[in-house]
């Protein structure tokens, strides 16, 4: 995540013609100073210790409306809550079993997007949904219990 995709974020925001509020400017700002996946109630507890005059449920509607014009992907994980990402070109990974959740360039998948869609006409869209397995840390662990 880079400042560049903040200002890219509020660059279209004002394209469409919408008002940079505090709260829009808070959450998208919010999102690209942090490479960690934050929940909707991080985030709103982040801003509001900056702009105490901004509600929770400001930060939440915010949120719904920056996600509905496409400036932000919300990701559903298997366990936990849904995290928020600025729009981008990478996907996720989340670890079943430690809960680790990594991020993996777009254009990885562009095989797999392809392939569905040329033999079984359909168009995979995996920006909302983490992808469930396992990382490497536990297979290490597992190899050494077996010695
Ligand atoms: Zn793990
Ligand atoms: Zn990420």
């Amino acid at each position: 995540v880079s400042k560049a995709e903040a200002v890219r974020a509020i660059a279209y925001l004002r394209a469409d013609g919408r008002r940079l509020t505090t709260a829009r400017r808070m959450v998208i700002e919010g999102l690209a100073q942090t490479d960690e996946h934050v929940t909707a109630d991080i985030l709103a507890r982040w801003i509001q210790h900056v702009h105490p005059e901004i509600h929770l449920s400001t930060v939440y509607r915010t949120l719904d409306s920056l996600c509905a014009w496409g400036l932000v992907t919300q990701v559903h994980q298997p366990h936990g809550a849904a995290f928020f990402h600025l729009a981008g070109a990478h996907e996720h990974v989340v670890c079943d079993t430690c809960g680790h959740i990594g991020d993996v360039p777009a254009s990885e998948f562009d095989d797999l997007v392809k392939r569905l869609r040329d033999h079984y006409d359909f168009d995979l869209d995996i920006r909302h949904t983490a992808l469930i397995g396992r990382c490497g840390r536990h297979a290490a662990e597992e190899a050494r219990r077996r010695v």
